[in-house]
């Protein structure tokens, strides 16, 4: 099969993701080996390729947001079936016996294994994953459209599910990248309001054309007190602006996984009337299989470029830059034709 390794990490312009000829993986007996049909690209990945993350493994295969169908079954799988369309997302295996995992909270799991990082990821034409940890998917959303919901969308929606925001009630989104646009569709599928924070005219305007009620900067005063926020952009100081806009008894929730440093909290304008703070670990395969449900439901519609498995550096590159519009998805079959006989 090909596949996009990482041998050395390097910034992404010295393109260190090299096209290889490897075996097909064989899935042991509770893992199944899938096509890959498409990889969404994600900042994570390019953490890893650029060295910001220590490798777990190397060389290894980076991707985390695998659609693919089962083309081979370990022995003791009996859950999918072959020729079935799955997902695969940044959540490769939990060990299910630590006490993060007996309560529910495998996203916090000790001992935690990441696809892409512990374990070869999505950028090839196959991969083995455990069979349950992969998803299957919902009839209508393509193979492309469902890649960024995997894991752009997945971390975004433990966020909005922190925030514990009602149907009817106003939600405030901080940042209005890839995570957002897919979060905000959900949003509005409950019935709620929302209003979007950036600093970009172009997200504030695709903002608008998803139902936001009002798109602006912070500099400006928005019509509606939102009872809920979620910050996906990773600025710090948003979080004083975020707590002092809420509502009494209002949640703040952190989509970022990483995070400029947050500045002092003021304990009568931030905290006080019962606010609260949440951040974001990862998310369990449970917040998968509901946003799944919901964004085939509502339909959600993701904003997407595709590129060819072996354009992964310049992806990679042009998402560093900002320059992708929407999200990044590879799509093995769209390269060479000489790829024929699997
Ligand atoms: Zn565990
Ligand atoms: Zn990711």
């Amino acid at each position: 099969m090909k596949a996009m390794l990482l041998s050395r990490q390097a910034p992404v312009e010295e393109a260190p993701l090299e096209l290889v000829e490897m075996a097909v993986p064989e899935p042991r007996e509770d893992e199944i080996l899938i096509r890959i049909l498409t990889c969404g690209i994600c900042h994570t990945d390019l953490h890893t390729v650029e060295g910001d993350l220590p490798l777990h493994k190397s060389p290894v295969i980076p991707g985390h947001q695998i659609v693919g169908v089962v083309e081979k079954r370990g022995a003791r799988v009996e859950s999918l079936g072959l020729g079935e369309r799955v997902g695969v997302a940044w959540l490769h295996w939990t060990c299910g016996k630590c006490r993060y995992c007996l309560r529910g909270d495998e996203n916090l799991c000790e001992n935690a294994r990441f696809t892409g990082w512990d374990a070869d990821g999505g950028y090839a034409e196959f991969a083995v994953v455990p069979a349950h940890f992969s998803y299957p998917l919902p009839e209508g959303l393509s193979a492309v459209e469902v890649a960024p919901l995997l894991c752009a969308g997945i971390v975004g929606f433990r966020a909005l599910k922190l925030s514990e925001v009602l149907p009817g009630e106003t939600l405030a989104m901080y940042g209005f990248g890839a995570s957002a646009h897919v979060n905000i569709q959900i949003a509005l599928g409950r019935g709620c309001r929302v209003i979007v924070f950036s600093r970009s005219a172009e997200h504030r305007r695709l903002a608008r054309d998803l139902g936001a009620t009002w798109a602006g900067t912070i500099e400006e005063k928005p019509p509606l007190r939102p009872e809920r926020a979620v910050i996906f952009a990773p600025a710090g100081p948003l979080v004083r602006h975020a707590l002092e806009l809420v509502d009494k008894g209002g949640t703040v929730a952190l989509a970022s996984i990483h995070m400029t440093p947050v500045p002092e909290l003021n304990y009568e304008t931030h905290l006080y009337n019962e606010k609260r703070l949440r951040s974001v670990t990862a998310a369990t395969r449970q917040d998968g299989v509901e946003l799944l449900r919901e964004a085939a439901a509502v339909p959600v519609r993701t904003r997407t470029e595709v590129f060819s498995l072996t354009d992964a550096n310049r992806a990679l590159w042009l998402l560093k830059e900002s320059k992708i519009n929407g999200a990044g998805v590879l799509e093995p079959g769209s390269q060479s034709p000489t790829v024929k006989d699997r």
